[in-house]
């Protein structure tokens, strides 16, 4: 049985949701900032799974624990599924989530709402001591908007609108969120893989 693991990642954001979504687990959470050194990964994958697979397991030869990576982000159907991958620095290298918004407004401006659908995606990956791999996938459907609502979350939480709330990500509260979103389905997943 797992006693501990360490969040492969180092954004802050997602690593309050999932330690959130985890919780009530008998289960040690440690982070990358616990093991000074541990190496930066370059995401250079084709896909989510990819990228997730080599930051958990990157995580766990450094460590020599078990590793849960997040690889994350919004794909937009009018925009052929982009920034998808590409959407940590969507609008370039160095860049922040406000210009990442920016970018994403200004090309959806004349696109109609009835094709504005869009979805994010989290692909976790658990990678054990000994190599082992587990993968699982979340997915939360919306549309976006045409302007930010709300200041809650981070990302691209103020443009992803829920239409079961008809309120952006940034609009709910971080338990809802939480509760429904790619990284709860996903991270849901793993528990259940892990029968947790
Ligand atoms: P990653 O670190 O390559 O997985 O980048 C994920 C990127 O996707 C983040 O930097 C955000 O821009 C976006 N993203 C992923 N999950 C969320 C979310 O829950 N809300 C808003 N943006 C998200």
């Amino acid at each position: 049985m797992l006693s501990e693991l360490v969040l492969a990642t180092r954004n802050r954001n997602k690593v309050k949701e999932i330690r959130e979504i985890l919780k009530g687990l008998k289960l040690n959470i440690l982070t990358v900032d616990d093991f000074p050194g541990c190496p930066e990964v370059i995401e250079d994958g084709a896909t989510f799974e990819e990228n997730a697979v080599k930051k958990a397991r990157a995580v766990s030869r450094f460590t020599g624990k078990a590793a849960l990576s997040d690889d994350s982000g919004l794909e937009v159907d009018a925009l052929n599924g982009e920034p998808g991958i590409h959407s940590a620095r969507y609008a370039g290298e160095g860049c922040n989530y406000d210009d990442n918004n920016n970018k994403l407004l200004g090309l959806m401006k004349d696109i109609p709402e009835e094709r504005s659908q869009a979805r994010f995606i989290c692909v976790a990956v658990l990678c054990r001591p000994d190599g082992e791999l587990m993968t699982a996938r979340g997915v939360c459907e919306g549309v976006l908007g045409k302007e930010r609502r709300g200041s809650n979350g981070f990302g691209y939480d103020p443009v992803f609108i829920v239409p079961e709330y008809g309120k952006t990500f940034a609009e709910l509260d971080s338990e809802l969120k939480n509760r429904i979103s790619h990284r709860a389905r996903a991270f849901n997943n793993i528990k259940e893989l892990l029968k947790l």
